[in-house]
């Protein structure tokens, strides 16, 4: 199978090709489907399986479309919940790379490093943010992070997350999008926990292993 064959647009193919990826990995042919899709999606991958392309390319095509729209919002619409800073910083990397022939705004956000220069790049507006738990909550808390348009909400490394304490902080932030948003867990593992966590999160999810 070749990305030519997944639907995606032509400007996606072309940085793509340009990274000198020609065939979807196993993950990424089952996943990239079902999310254009808009269904909900749980997958168990590990790192190094291409998850984050099977995650970033479906959300970017469905962006493209939007971005058409005559009255450009300038509201979150693909929001990825990670654990640490350095996997968000790759993940905001890949979509950097992946949307980089169109005009969709994305960027990262952290605990750990001053507050003011993220506040302000939010104000300009992003279509796609990258952010650790904590930090996503504290500048909600302080009123400069509108969730209220945001139509697809990742949650990467979800063990991880668990691990790490953040479950509370995760279903929060679930809370704070849209009710009739599409959800996409991905975990390396799948204890009891996740699985409940999948329950309570995700509408009739599809289940992608590989
Ligand atoms: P990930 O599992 O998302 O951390 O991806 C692992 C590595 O594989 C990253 O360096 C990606 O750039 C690369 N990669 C992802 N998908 C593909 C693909 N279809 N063909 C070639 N390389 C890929």
């Amino acid at each position: 199978m070749y990305f030519t064959e997944l639907n995606l647009n032509k400007t996606i193919l072309k940085a793509l090709t340009e990274e000198g990826y020609t065939t979807p990995t196993p993950i990424q042919q089952k996943t990239i489907p079902l999310v254009l899709e808009n269904k909900d999606v749980i997958a168990s991958a590990q790192t190094g399986t291409g998850k984050t392309a099977a995650f970033a390319l479906p959300i970017i095509e469905k962006l493209i479309w939007k971005q058409n729209a005559p009255k450009k919002s300038k509201k979150i619409k693909a929001l990825i919940v990670s654990p640490t800073r350095e996997l968000a910083l790759q993940i905001q990397n890949n979509f950097k790379t992946y949307a980089k022939y169109t005009n969709l705004r994305s960027t990262v956000i952290f605990g750990g490093t001053s507050i003011e220069p993220q506040q302000d790049i939010l104000k300009k507006g992003v279509d796609i943010l990258i952010a650790t738990p904590g930090r996503l909550l504290d500048l909600h808390k302080r009123e400069l992070l509108n969730l209220t348009k945001v139509r697809t909400l990742v949650l990467d490394e979800a063990d991880l997350m668990l691990d790490m304490g953040f479950i509370d902080d995760v279903k929060k932030i679930a809370r704070l999008c849209p009710k009739d948003k599409q959800t996409l867990l991905f975990s390396a593992t799948m204890p009891d926990k996740i699985v409940k966590l999948a329950n309570t999160l995700l509408n009739n999810p599809e289940k992608v292993e590989v």
